[in-house]
Parts: structure tokens; C-alpha cells; sequence
């Protein structure tokens, strides 16, 4: 039992934490209802108050925030050049290399030092994908972000108290690698680790979650795609009170999506985003081609020339400019993630431009012999849908120079070498000679430290943004 000083005391840390809790709650709860109105606007009233947002961004960007400022000046334009979106190219990119070099002049200078909250990018230690620091506005940034997502996986029937399995790449705030699940949020989430899921832990797993009973499972694609694989080689039943999959933070390929949405037997709910903010979007209650939200921020689509894609079905980089971070605004950012952008309209009814298509992450991609990318699903598909190839286990690419891939191989059962001379055979077919693979066989293929299970692992660094070859060595 509690003293009574001991409960004074926790009545006054639960009093305080309510208190500082309480603003964010309060964007929270704003960003929410408006987001309940604003999701089914006219195209004009969309595009509308993109406008008057984006006018609001930059004449606080060139107010306040020196980088922009000298953007600005060095091009002699003011905010009110930029009249539509169309104007928005009279902006350079802002990349992920010019957001490290200037990382103290994108500091908005009209906000308290006490509102900065540092945040990183998990990411690999070199080449472009090396981890990304930035700024969120303490308190603000992550409730807006919340609201948003929240107003996503309203589409599937989310609500706050629903049992939720975590498949996310961490079992709480410990790294510790040797749990294996935890408890949190008052017993509302199971928060499995990714670190540990062998064959003979991944029954466990799976009891784990049955008798959890949850209604929806918040995943890393790649984690749970491990654990449909091995339900369906092993015959395994779904979870019977599982409504739905929420499938963030990594791609999810159109593969991965039929076999989970084979073995679950439920909904694979899938969104876009980064931990940047800067563009948004996801599935609706009808269709899984992701839907960009307009009040999240602006999406712009280049080519390999840099030139704007106006037509669909065409492949681009997404750039973006978040309208949620006023404390270190991005305008135009260039995501490194290629897409396809259609302009049919959906059956759900909102106005939405949606993406059909994310082809994956230019870090994704393997560079051939003649210099063209590819992307590493193309790769797998060429060697056989992996969902009916039970007797390879795992398997991870390691490309280190042009038009080589290493091919590392955990064999599953029956492995034999007619599969080897299959698979060599098969992306030798496909790519017509430009890739050569060399395939090494190993025992366990480790898990990245954020908890993600990659195909690919590039060591080279690619640059859409380069016009004669579309990348750069
Ligand atoms: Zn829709």
C-alpha cells in the first residue's frame, strides 16, 4: 500500500503530467475535428486552402528562417511570387544533404529553444541512408501527427481501447534483444520483438498473439510478413479476432500484401510517411492505393531530369512541402521514394490524388550494368513468387558495385541445387545478362538494429536527380 505521502506525491506527478500532456491533446483533438470535416472538401476548397497554407508557410519560412531567407534573396523573389503551385519550381529541392549542412539555419528563429525537439531518421551509417536530423516542435508536432494518423486508421474502425498487437521493431523503451514482449498501455498492447523470431520461437509467437486476442496488428511489413510465411508453410489458422493489419514505416509490396491478406484473413490497411512530415497518405475504407492528404502538405512528382510529371502512370520522386512543422519547415523535399501518381477518382469520394504505385525507395533499388535501376521487387518476382517457394528460407541482396549482387541464402527445407541453377537462371532471363549474381549461403541473415528485416542491403549511393545516368557512383 501507498503512505499517504506516497500518494500525494503520485497524485501530484499524475496531476502535473496531465497538465503538460494537456496541450497536445488539446492540437490533438483540433487537428482530429477538423480532419473529420476537411477530408471530403470540394477540389476547389482543397485547393484553396492549400494555397493559403503554403502562403502561410513561406512568409513565415522567409521571415524567420535564415536558410529560406537566403533562398529567397539569392533568387531576388519574395513569398507573394508564389501565387500557385505551379510557381513553387521558382524553389530549389531541399535535400536530405543540404538539411545536414544547414541544420542550424532551417531552425525557425521566432520560437523558444525550449520547443525544439530533436529527433533522427533510423537509417544505415553510410552512404545517403545515414540517419536524418531535423526538429519537431515539442508538444505539437507528433499531436498533429497522431491526428492525422488517427483520421487514417479510422478507415479500418481503430479506436484508442482496441487490443493491439506491436510489431514495430522494439519491445519498449529497452534495446535489450533478448526480450521477447512486453505489455504496455494498460495491457492494450502485446509488443513483440523483432530480434527474435527464429523458427522455433516463431510458435510461440504465434500462441502469443492468439490468446492475446487483438483486433488489430501494428506492423513493420517486413516482421509480419515473417510470420505469414511461416503460418502459411505450416498450415497455421488466422486469428479469428484480428479486423485488420496496420502496415507502416517501410514499403509494402504488392507480394507481401496478397500473402498476408491470404493468411490473415482480414484487411492489410497500408500508409505512406516519414518521420519528416512532410507528406502523408493511405488507404481508405475501399481502396488500398494510398490517397495523399491535401491538409497535410503539398506533393509534387519529378522525373530523372527534373522535370514536373503532370500525367499519371509515370515514375517520379516524390517531393514534398509539410504544412505541420512551422519550427523547420520542409519545402520541396526530396523524399528519395519513387511512386506513380493517378488522378482517378476513387469510390470513397474524396478528392484526393492517389498513388498507386510505390515503386520503393531509390535505396531500394539495384543499379545494372547499364546503368538502370531497377527496383529489388522486380528481382524477387523474377525469381518466383516467394510465397509458394517454401524451400527457400530467407534471403537478403547485397549490391557494392554496379550490375554485381551478392545474394545471401538461408535455405529452407528440400533446398536443392536445380533451385540454385533456378534462381541464377531466372535473373540472368530476366535482366538480359546486366546483372551478375553471386549467391552465398549463411545460416541466419540478421535484422537491422531498427528491427527491419531488408531485402536489400545498397552500398551504393543512388541519385535519381542526375541526368544523363539517373544515378551517381
Ligand atoms: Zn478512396
Amino acid at each position: 500500500m501507498f503512505s499517504m505521502f506516497e500518494r500525494a506525491h503520485l497524485k501530484d506527478s499524475l496531476t502535473y503530467k496531465a497538465i503538460k500532456l494537456l496541450p497536445s491533446f488539446i492540437t490533438f483533438k483540433e487537428t482530429y475535428n477538423f480532419l473529420q470535416k476537411s477530408q471530403w472538401w470540394s477540389l476547389d476548397k482543397i485547393k484553396a486552402y492549400q494555397l493559403q497554407k503554403l502562403g502561410k508557410l513561406l512568409n513565415h519560412a522567409y521571415e524567420n528562417v535564415p536558410y529560406y531567407r537566403r533562398v529567397f534573396d539569392e533568387r531576388r523573389l519574395k513569398p507573394k511570387d508564389i501565387q500557385d503551385f505551379s510557381d513553387l519550381q521558382k524553389l530549389p529541392y531541399l535535400t536530405k544533404d543540404i538539411i545536414r549542412e544547414n541544420i542550424d539555419d532551417l531552425k525557425a528563429r521566432n520560437y523558444p529553444y525550449n520547443k525544439f525537439e530533436y529527433v533522427t531518421t533510423s537509417g544505415t551509417m553510410s552512404g545517403k541512408m545515414k540517419p536524418l536530423g531535423f526538429y519537431y516542435e515539442k508538444g505539437v508536432s507528433r499531436a498533429k501527427e497522431w491526428a492525422f494518423i488517427k483520421t487514417l486508421w479510422d478507415r479500418v474502425g481503430y479506436q484508442f481501447q482496441n487490443k493491439c498487437v506491436m510489431l514495430r521493431g522494439y519491445v519498449g523503451k529497452t534495446s535489450d534483444k533478448s526480450n521477447f514482449f512486453k505489455y504496455s498501455v494498460f495491457g492494450r498492447w502485446l509488443i513483440l520483438s523483432p530480434f527474435l523470431m527464429s523458427d522455433e520461437n516463431l510458435p510461440i509467437y504465434i500462441d502469443k498473439i492468439r490468446r492475446f486476442k487483438p483486433k488489430y496488428i501494428q506492423a513493420f511489413p517486413s516482421e509480419i510478413y515473417i510470420i505469414a510465411k511461416f503460418m502459411k508453410e505450416n498450415d497455421i489458422d488466422p486469428f479469428p479476432s484480428l479486423k485488420a493489419l496496420l502496415c507502416g514505416s517501410e514499403n509494402l509490396y504488392q507480394w507481401q500484401r496478397k500473402l498476408l491478406n491470404d493468411v490473415f484473413d482480414c484487411r492489410t490497411y497500408s500508409w505512406y510517411g516519414h518521420a519528416e512530415q512532410a507528406v502523408l497518405a493511405g488507404g481508405c475504407e475501399v481502396s488500398s492505393n494510398l490517397h495523399i492528404i491535401p491538409e497535410y502538405g503539398i506533393v509534387e512528382l519529378v522525373d530523372s531530369s527534373d522535370k514536373i510529371i503532370t500525367s499519371g502512370n509515370e515514375l517520379g520522386e516524390i517531393v514534398a512541402t509539410g504544412f505541420n512543422n512551422d519550427i523547420m519547415p520542409f519545402i520541396r523535399y526530396r523524399t528519395m521514394d519513387l511512386a506513380k501518381i493517378s488522378d482517378i477518382d476513387c469510390e470513397c469520394e474524396r478528392n484526393h490524388r492517389t498513388i498507386t504505385h510505390i515503386e520503393g525507395r531509390l535505396q531500394e533499388m539495384i543499379v545494372t550494368k547499364d546503368k538502370k535501376l531497377i527496383s529489388v521487387t522486380a528481382i524477387l518476382a523474377a525469381i518466383k513468387r516467394l510465397e509458394s517457394f517454401p524451400q527457400l528460407h530467407s534471403l537478403q541482396f547485397i549490391q557494392e558495385r554496379v550490375g554485381f549482387l551478392r545474394l545471401k541464402i538461408v535455405k529452407g527445407a528440400g533446398y536443392s541445387k536445380e533451385d540454385e541453377n533456378e534462381i541464377l537462371s531466372s535473373i540472368d532471363k530476366n535482366f538480359q545478362g546486366s546483372l551478375e549474381t553471386e549467391i552465398e549461403y549463411v545460416d541466419h541473415i540478421p535484422t537491422s538494429d531498427s528491427g527491419k528485416h531488408k531485402f536489400l542491403i545498397q552500398k551504393l549511393d543512388i541519385d535519381f536527380n542526375n541526368s544523363n545516368a539517373a544515378f551517381n557512383l
